[in-house]
Formats: C-alpha cells, sequence, structure tokens
C-alpha cells in the first residue's frame, strides 16, 4: 500500500470533489458567457463557488478571481503592483521573504526587467525559526513598493507571523502581497481584515485538481489584467473558465464550510504528534527543522544525522512511502534546500532534510499505518548499518564501491581477509556514512587518497570528517604526502591486490593478484571525447586496454571509460517498456532482471518485480564496477558472449546508466526498464480516510 506523505506538494482529489468535476463536465457544461439556460446554469456555479470561498477566505470585499493556479495569481498581483510602481519616485526596492516559493522572486526579477523598472529585488532575512526579521523588514519597508511574505512555508510549514509584518508595513507605502496556498484550509486568513492587497491561492493544495486556483486583490489595489480576451472574470482575467475544475474547488470549499469532512486543528496536531514519536523512534538522533509550535500541524520537516536526504527518499519511496527532500519544483535538483538555509541551519542538516506532509483528510487509521511503514523504515536502515549506534554484521564486501554524492564520485577499496581499505576522493556528504561502513565491516584504512596534487579544502575536511568519525585503530596512517600517500611506500597492499601511483599523473591503478590492471582511478583527467577516442597518450601509456578509468566527477553519469574503446553496441532499444518484455524475453531467452537499486532499497515490492516474472539478482550499482572485468561480459573463443540483463531500478535512471555502461563496453544485450519500479503497477493510493 501506498503511504502518501507528500501533500505539500499536491493531493488527490477528494471524491466529491471528483463528483462535482464530472457532473460539471456531463451535465453543467455550459459556457458562462453563455446567456442561454445551459450558460446561465455553469455561470450560476461560478457565482456560488466564487460566493463561497470569498465565506471560507473572510473576503466579502474586493475582489476573487479563478484562475490556473497560485503561479498565475502570483504573476497578475506582481505584475499589478510593478504596473502601478511606474514613475514612482517614493520607492526603490521590491522585497520577499528569504524563504517563499520560488514563483514569487521569479515574478519580481522577470516583471521588474520587463517593465524596465530598475528596483532593488531583495530578500527579506529569516531568524532561525523561519520567520521573517520583523526589525530588518521595518527598517527597508519606508522605501519598497512591494512585499512578498506567504503565510506558511511549503517546506518548513512554519507559519508567518502575519500580524507582526502588518505592524512592520504600518508607514510603508508598500503593497502586500501574501501567497497563502498553504495555508487554505488550514490558517484562518481574515483577507479582508488586514491591509492584504492580494492573496494566491492553489486548489490542488487541498484537494482540488491542478489548474484551479484563485486570487484576492483588496478593494481599491492596483490591478493589471495578466491576460486580456474575451472579457471573463469582469475582465480582469479574459479565458474561458475551467468550470470543471471551479465545481471541484466548489467542492472542496463546502467541505471547509460544512466542517464534517476534513480533521480538525487539534485533531491534525494529534496526527503530527504521532508521526514525529514515529520518526523519532525509527531514527535516533532525529532533529526537527522547524519549531512544532509555529509550524503548520500538517508539516514535519527533519534531518537524521549522518543519513543525506537522496538516501533516505529512496528507502522512503522504497518502502512505499512518499515524502520529498523540499519543495516538489526543486526535487528533480539534489541541492540543499535553501529554505533551511536562508534559516541558518547547519549544512549536514539541510542536506539530510526531508519533507513530511498530510492533508487535513488524514485519519487514525492512515497515521497508524504511516507509522508502522516508518518504523521499518528505521529499522531496515539499522539492518543495513546505514544508522544508529548498533553496528549489525554486514557482509563484508571485497572491491570497489563506487558512492556518488554533490556531483562527484567516491571509491571505497575492500579487501576483507586482510580487513583492509583504501578510500580515493573522499567527500564531505559520505563522511559519515563511509566511517559506518568501515566500522561495521571492521576494515582498518590503509590511505585516504586524493586523485588532485592540492586537495581542494573540502576534500580536506572530507578527510577529516571520516578520520574524526573512525576508531583510532581503523585510521590511516598520519605519514602522508599531499595527496593522502603513505610516506615511502611504493604500493599499498589490499590483500592480493595492490594499489600503485600513476606515474606523472595524478591517479592510481589497481593491480589485482595475475598482474592484470581492471581499473585506474583518473580523477579529473577524463573528458567525454575519451567515450570515442580513448584516453590520452600519456595516461593510456601506463595502462592497458582493457583498463576501466574511473572519474572523480561524472556529470554525465558515465560511470567508467575503458582505456580504448572496444566496438561500442549501439544504443538502440536500451530502454524498454514493461509492455514489450514478454517478446524481450522469448527474443532472449535466460533474460534476467537485475535490481540496481542499493540493499536498503530491495525486498520492499518483491511482489512487483515478481509480476515480471523473470529470474532475478540483486546488483546495487554501487557494486556495479565489480562484475565488469569477469562477471557480466566474458570472453569465449574470441566471441562475446554475453547473458541477456534487463536493468531495473527506482525511477529508470540507474538503470539505463548501468546499461549504457555494459552497450559502451559491447554488450549488446542489456536493457533498462522504462520508469523503474515506480511505473510497474499503478500504484494504489493509500486512501487517508
Ligand atoms: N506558493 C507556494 C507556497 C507553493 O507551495 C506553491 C506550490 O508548490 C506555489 C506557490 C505554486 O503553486 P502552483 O504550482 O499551483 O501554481
Amino acid at each position: 500500500m501506498e503511504i502518501y506523505l507528500d501533500a505539500n506538494a499536491t493531493t488527490p482529489v477528494l471524491p466529491a470533489a471528483q463528483a462535482a468535476a464530472r457532473a460539471c463536465m456531463s451535465e453543467q457544461f455550459g459556457n458562462p458567457s453563455s446567456t442561454h439556460a445551459t450558460g446561465l446554469r455553469a455561470h450560476a456555479l461560478l457565482d456560488d463557488t466564487r460566493a463561497r470561498a470569498r465565506r471560507v477566505l473572510g473576503a466579502p470585499t474586493g475582489q476573487l478571481l479563478f484562475t490556473s493556479g497560485a503561479t498565475e495569481g502570483i504573476q497578475t498581483a506582481v505584475l499589478s503592483a510593478l504596473v502601478s510602481l511606474r514613475g514612482r519616485d517614493d520607492v526603490d526596492c521590491l522585497l520577499y521573504g528569504a524563504t517563499e516559493h520560488k514563483a514569487v522572486p521569479a515574478a519580481l526579477h522577470h516583471w521588474n526587467r520587463l517593465l524596465d523598472l530598475g528596483l532593488v529585488v531583495a530578500p527579506i532575512p529569516v531568524d532561525p525559526q523561519g520567520r521573517h526579521e520583523l526589525d530588518w523588514l521595518r527598517r527597508h519597508a519606508g522605501r519598497a513598493g512591494l512585499v512578498c511574505t506567504m503565510a506558511a512555508n511549503n517546506e518548513s510549514g512554519v507559519i508567518s507571523d502575519l500580524d507582526g509584518i502588518e505592524a512592520a508595513l504600518a508607514d510603508s507605502p508598500a503593497l502586500w502581497l501574501v501567497d497563502g496556498v498553504q495555508g487554505l484550509g488550514k490558517l484562518d486568513l481574515r483577507l479582508a481584515k488586514r491591509p492584504i492587497d492580494y492573496a494566491p491561492f492553489s486548489g490542488h493544495k487541498l484537494y482540488a485538481p491542478k489548474g484551479i486556483g484563485l486570487l484576492y486583490v483588496r478593494e481599491g489595489a492596483p490591478f493589471t489584467p495578466l491576460m486580456a480576451g474575451g472579457g471573463q472574470e469582469g475582465g480582469l482575467r479574459s479565458g474561458t473558465e475551467n468550470m470543471a475544475g471551479v465545481a471541484a474547488l466548489g467542492a472542496v470549499l463546502a467541505a471547509l464550510e460544512d466542517g464534517h469532512t476534513f480533521a480538525s486543528p487539534a485533531a491534525l496536531a494529534q496526527h503530527r504528534a504521532r508521526l514525529a514519536e514515529a520518526l523519532s523512534e525509527a531514527f535516533p538522533g532525529l532533529v526537527f527543522n522547524a519549531p512544532a509550535a509555529l509550524s503548520l500541524p500538517t508539516t514535519l520537516n527533519f534531518s537524521v544525522p549522518g543519513v543525506a536526504s537522496r538516501l533516505l527518499l529512496d528507502l522512503f519511496d522504497a518502502a512505499g512511502v512518499r515524502v520529498s527532500g523540499g519543495s516538489a519544483c526543486s526535487a528533480a535538483q539534489a541541492a540543499p534546500s535553501f529554505v533551511l538555509e536562508a534559516m541558518g541551519l547547519p549544512a549536514w542538516q539541510t542536506g539530510s532534510a526531508i519533507r513530511l506532509s498530510f492533508g487535513p483528510l488524514a485519519d487514525d487509521a492512515f497515521i497508524d499505518a504511516a507509522c508502522e511503514r516508518i518504523r521499518a523504515c528505521g529499522e531496515a536502515l539499522r539492518a543495513h548499518g546505514l544508522h544508529g549506534s548498533q553496528h549489525p554484521p554486514v557482509r563484508r564486501q571485497d572491491g570497489i564501491t563506487r558512492f556518488s554524492a554533490e556531483g562527484a564520485c567516491c571509491y571505497l577499496l575492500s579487501d576483507a581477509a586482510s580487513q583492509r581499505a583504501v578510500v580515493i576522493d573522499p567527500l564531505p556528504a559520505l563522511a559519515e556514512r563511509l566511517a559506518r561502513q568501515l566500522r561495521s565491516q571492521g576494515l582498518r584504512l590503509s590511505a585516504m587518497l586524493h586523485t588532485s596534487r592540492r586537495p581542494e579544502p573540502v576534500a580536506g575536511a572530507a578527510a577529516q570528517a571520516l578520520r574524526a568519525a573512525l576508531p583510532p585503530a581503523l585510521r590511516p596512517h598520519e605519514e602522508v604526502d599531499v595527496q593522502g600517500w603513505p610516506l615511502g611506500e611504493d604500493a599499498i597492499a589490499l590483500g592480493p591486490r595492490q594499489l600503485l601511483r600513476l606515474p606523472e599523473c595524478r591517479g592510481y591503478v589497481l593491480r589485482d593478484a595475475l598482474g592484470r590492471l581492471p581499473f585506474a582511478f583518473v580523477g579529473d583527467r577524463l573528458t567525454d571525447t575519451a567515450l570515442d577516442t580513448g584516453v590520452d597518450a600519456s595516461l593510456a601509456a601506463w595502462l592497458t586496454p582493457e583498463t576501466l578509468c574511473l572519474p572523480h566527477r561524472d556529470p554525465a553519469g558515465h560511470m567508467a571509460h575503458p582505456t580504448r574503446p572496444p566496438a561500442a553496441a549501439p544504443v538502440q532499444g536500451l530502454v524498454q517498456h514493461a509492455a514489450d518484455l514478454p517478446d524481450l524475453a522469448q527474443q532472449h531467452p535466460g533474460l534476467t532482471l537485475v535490481d540496481v537499486r542499493e540493499a536498503h532499497e530491495q525486498g520492499w515490492d518483491d511482489d512487483r518485480l515478481a509480476s515480471l516474472s523473470l529470474p532475478r539478482q540483486a546488483l546495487p550499482l554501487s557494486q556495479l564496477l565489480n562484475v565488469l572485468p569477469e562477471g557480466a561480459v566474458s570472453r569465449v573463443d574470441g566471441e562475446m558472449i554475453h547473458q541477456p540483463l534487463l536493468f531495473i531500478c527506482r525511477s529508470g535512471q540507474r538503470s539505463a546508466q548501468a546499461a549504457r555502461l555494459l552497450r559502451r563496453l559491447g554488450h549488446g544485450r542489456v536493457w533498462s526498464l522504462a520508469g523503474g519500479v515506480a511505473l510497474l503497477t499503478s500504484a494504489e493510493w493509500a486512501a487517508e480516510r
């Protein structure tokens, strides 16, 4: 069962809202501008819904316009305010809360530039609790033309002090925009009781569909239409109304008014307390990133020391728990949360943050299921030695583990028998994780090496953090040169294998027991042309044609470059859709499903994988390099004999990376499953009620 805990990104559509939208599309489908009865009925629906919205938002006066969502509302408000500021010499800046949704600063910059106003656009700092610095605002408000402050933050859940902001703006000429998106249905906004000029809302954050929103405009506030056309919405917002969306939003507003559908604030606070308790039990040491007393009762933002957001997000997703690392819009970029950075939280907290949010439809049964699943995630993390003070016996690994973080790669080379390990290019974000892995496997670090001659400050910091996180018995020698190489040593032994320095190069090469050189760690010496032409001659001189070069930076996800590229297999058909798998399996008997997710992500959804009816193997992407020289690609009589492999992961990205690498190495029968496990079955949504 899927546990959806990302309501601040979007919500499912309330059943009553679905019914209202369906009825609107089938029966009340009229155009509200038509003057016949069908049109009049549609118009009545528009009027009814607007009247409800006025009651719910406390806006008996002013304009309440239907829009496509909050982004449009924000554009309209910013355009309106900025047009009114043309030619004014009493204002010189536009202010917005430093934690505002990016639609706000983006709109301010966009319209300031297009209207050629030349105003300074500046963030209002927030304090460590995420609230606006009111003294700062008071000092700067006197010259501000527009001030934008959200009602509640989408990432941290922190509720703004609107009374305090109102007081700080008392003597200001500024227009005031309050982004009410996350407050709808959760806060009593009483719009018309405050001097708020503009307030945008978005239906899909509260059980209405995407594509419908509202914009409140105070009576007398400047207004310029963003869209001109047929004169709908009294000429303030042209374009035929999204009537199905309006009908659905109307049903949600009716549910807010009737008071029986959604949980009370007290019940929501209880739900949050139970989730917070489950999280604290599951992840000892966890810290919450915003004070509960100042936050929406439906949002929790937390960080687990030593566990990066990416790892926890992958684990939660594998376990069917949908949460996010920040706002949904920035989820694709793995950058630390700018909201938490603006609050001045330390880097480890901003880089480990997870947001968990639920909607006011959540009931006890849903919260029970969520708590249980959260506890199971905590157990999984401990069982894999990734968190907690106990180190369960983790199977010792030989070979190379490849980590990637912050756009760079780091390698752990280990030998189980001699209990020796080497880390190449440690990264600060991975220090704790590496230390755990070494401690849980009892591996002593022989060296921490860098591939640059002068370790950058980050590299130095990472090495220091890793050293500090290890007990003295596992730490490497201190007598090392600038790259971390032990003084006076020609080679570092890793059981039967040895790590050697590449002469005249900032790199290392691994030599196996048979004297072969399967891998070289070449730092930043690779360019993408190496994919076609092989590595440069000075490097190649020290390697064999079979050596795989492993980079420090790998933004394109190549993973490895052969020293002299073999004839690559064509990449056509690399990505396969689940519907085409029966044909593929028939054409390629023995087709094996290879799950490249990490160990802690596996085992949660075996039934989904079983639905593919293929023999299955686990091979985490971090371990893929280990099978390259002998396992997946083997030579018999000069012919490449390949086992047909179908890689699968969470979303299709890692599996495509693995498949592309093998094709480049000449393996013609490897594929990646499009969309990964996420698209395998249409996920059943765990009803919150
Ligand atoms: N403002 C806030 C606080 C939000 O959370 C969002 C959506 O994440 C928006 C604005 C933009 O809303 P929409 O994408 O519906 O236009």
